[in-house]
């Protein structure tokens, strides 16, 4: 884990049904950085109903928000530092 830059919190289980979805958040994210298609991922990964499917595709959408907003302050601080 370290160098790893920013810590991705996802909820271990799916809050619909319940599922462990948790453990494969790490799988899914590299395989989806990597240029795997996300649908193809999450069959793989026997995510089949749409609840679980949505627990991690959701989270990439707001771990790409967290990361534009780091950055953001990353260059407010380098522009006005207090
Ligand atoms: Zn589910």
């Amino acid at each position: 884990m370290k160098g790893e830059g920013v810590k991705i919190i996802i909820p271990v289980r799916c809050f619909t049904c319940g599922k462990l979805v948790g453990d494969k958040w790490e799988d899914f994210n590299r395989r989806v950085k990597a240029g795997e298609d996300a649908k193809k991922v999450l069959d793989s990964l026997g995510l089949k109903r749409y609840c679980c499917r949505r627990m991690l595709l959701s989270h990439v959408g707001i771990a790409d928000e967290i990361l534009k907003f780091h950055e953001e302050k990353g260059r407010r601080k380098q522009i006005k530092p207090f």
